[in-house]
């Protein structure tokens, strides 16, 4: 055959007459046969070029780009609630993604812990925090002898908002990101705004050449920046502060969208696993957020509602028109993090009305925000994307009191407990410097008293081991000297950096939380709870299907590469989804 894997962009008719070309290629085709091939195929190709109107995915053409990018990012979102409140859903939003774009239902993070800063920059690097470096929200740091904030910057400030909320910038990130390559593709032409509630959830996908990123100062209840990016808030910032739009939201009542005996996909709204707000007696609608503000010093409140999410929405929609994007011959890029669904899962959980109502909510303002892509770049025009930083546990009291498998354990606490046996086997001293998603060993004390590490590094692993809900225990010399490629101590191996990470790495038991109380829940393991969520592409070059083959979340930066020609972050370990380009 001369055709090289012609099945993997060409129908099966055309197939066929590419082998019946190449058989009667021996022979010496006449010339009726000739004309009646050729006729043949052009007519083929031009009934089956709506095929490949959809943009460029499976040919190469790298002047065709979309206009714009929208990165989507639902904090804590899993998978699943895209199908368990997929009858309430309207046509316009979740839905229509879910039906005109491509989803891949079995995206996982595929790397230990998930949490929202790492997940972030796994997503736009195409990288694990192994190599991008993003080890966790904040990690403790034996030079600095603190902890260190992921998206924290010293040599910047505020810019807007309140100063102590500014030191802002994505310098932490080790690898460039999608948004980095998308400029450097373009000499910088290319605009790219972040925004999101969370600074990390705005700085981190809009990488280190981005032109905006934009947080919620819970302080001044502002949209700030700092002067990584800028030197003061351009004029359609400080008119969409002037709005004071969080007082509003604030001043309202949050009330279900739909008649509450209708959220039969959450269990009863009042119960024991839910997070009391303040001022509230049960966690019962409807919330009286003015009452509940009443006093407030801040507009942190906000973020626990659904309308932290309208906020972003609101600011998104005004950063497309001001910033003008999508709107000339360059692609930009607007990445888009919604961080309210992590606060209300975090103290509401995963069963709750509350949580139900906010992805109700949120669909509805969805399909708005795709209503004005559609008007101000044009339907296709732009390409969407859709995932999580990370999914999340059920509540695991709620766990333990169904008989399923959980619990509860304070890895602080059992650090306590080892730094006393330590004592006694090594002598008197501090031998753990800190102990929280891993143990930090004090190396300089280790040195000056002239002690093992390695042999203290198994001790402290050994110890911890035995502690319920631990399942399994690492040693740093284990992470640097194996190759692991499967289970638990891959993932934690794929989040293992070595110029950042700890001393002794652990994996709890399915269903543990560390954490010492019962109502509300978290993440940052590497179970299905915790990685599965959700990877839609839709609009420009993106044919609606599906797939159930295994995804890593590092899978998303390459196929964007791809999609859009140009580089590779730099880091990126993931593989484009092929299915995408079928
Ligand atoms: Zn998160
Ligand atoms: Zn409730
Ligand atoms: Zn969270």
């Amino acid at each position: 055959m001369f055709f090289y894997d012609p099945g993997r962009i060409l129908p099966k008719s055309i197939r066929y007459l590419c082998f019946r070309i190449s058989s009667l290629n021996a022979k010496r085709l006449t010339k009726k046969h000739d004309d009646m091939l050729r006729k043949a195929i052009v007519t083929l190709l031009l009934s089956s070029s709506i095929g490949f109107s959809y943009g460029q995915p499976s040919s190469i053409n790298p002047g065709q780009r979309p206009k714009l990018v929208v990165g989507i990012i639902v904090d804590q979102m899993r998978q699943e609630y895209l199908l368990r409140f997929y009858d309430k859903f309207g046509e316009g939003g979740f839905k229509r993604l879910m039906k005109q774009g491509f989803m891949a239902r079995n995206a996982h993070y595929n790397y230990i812990p998930t949490y929202t800063g790492p997940g972030h920059a796994s997503v736009y690097t195409g990288a694990t925090p192994a190599m991008h470096g993003i080890i966790a929200n904040d990690w403790y740091s034996r030079e600095l002898k603190r902890y260190v904030y992921c998206a924290e910057d010293t040599t910047v400030t505020a810019v807007g908002g309140s100063e102590s909320s500014g030191q802002i910038s994505p310098r932490n990130l080790m690898s460039t990101t999608i948004t980095d390559q998308l400029k450097m593709a373009t000499q910088g032409r290319a605009k790219v705004i972040g925004v999101s509630i969370k600074d990390r959830g705005s700085a981190l996908p809009a990488g280190h050449r981005a032109d905006g990123a934009y947080w919620f100062d819970s302080k001044t209840g502002e949209m700030m920046t700092s002067t990584f990016y800028v030197n003061e808030l351009p004029d359609w910032v400080n008119a969409f502060n002037a709005q004071k739009l969080p007082a509003q939201y604030l001043g309202q009542t949050w009330s279900t969208l739909l008649p509450i005996e209708q959220y039969t996909a959450s269990m009863e709204d009042d119960n024991d696993y839910e997070v009391v707000l303040p001022k509230k007696e049960a966690p019962v609608f409807p919330y009286d957020l003015k009452k509940l503000n009443e006093g407030a010093t801040n507009f942190g409140l906000l973020s626990v509602t659904p309308f932290g999410n309208s906020l972003v929405l609101d600011f998104a929609k005004a950063a497309l028109e001001a910033e003008q994007m999508g709107q000339d011959g360059t692609t930009d890029f607007l990445a888009v993090s919604f961080s309210s669904t992590d606060y209300v899962g975090h103290s509401f959980g995963a069963q709750s009305v509350e949580l139900e109502d906010t992805y109700l909510r949120l669909d509805r303002e969805l399909s708005g925000f795709l209503n004005l892509l559609d008007e101000q770049v044009g339907e296709n025009e732009y390409l969407l994307f859709l995932t999580a930083d990370h999914a999340v546990v059920d509540v695991p009291k709620l766990l333990v009191d169904a008989n399923l498998p959980g619990g509860y354990l304070e890895v602080s606490k059992i650090a306590k407990v080892i730094a006393q046996d330590m004592k006694s086997t090594f002598g008197e001293g501090e031998w753990i410097e800190n102990a929280n998603s891993e143990i930090v060993l004090d190396h300089e004390l280790i040195k000056k008293e002239g002690k093992d590490l390695r042999e203290m590094q198994r001790y402290v692993a050994e110890q911890l081991l035995a502690h319920q809900g631990i399942k399994e225990t690492f040693t740093a010399a284990d992470m640097r000297e194996n190759e692991y490629t499967r289970g638990q101590r891959r993932l934690l191996q794929m989040g293992y950096n070595f110029q950042r990470s700890g001393d002794v790495l652990y994996a709890t038991e399915p269903g543990y939380l560390n954490s010492g109380r019962s109502r509300g829940t978290s993440h940052g393991t590497g179970y299905n709870y915790d990685t599965h969520v959700p990877m839609l592409f839709y609009g420009w070059g993106i044919k609606p299907g599906s797939t159930v083959a295994y995804q890593s979340i590092t899978n998303i930066a390459p196929t964007l590469s791809m999609l859009l020609n140009i580089m590779l972050p730099d880091g990126a370990t993931g593989q484009p989804v092929e299915e995408v380009f079928e």
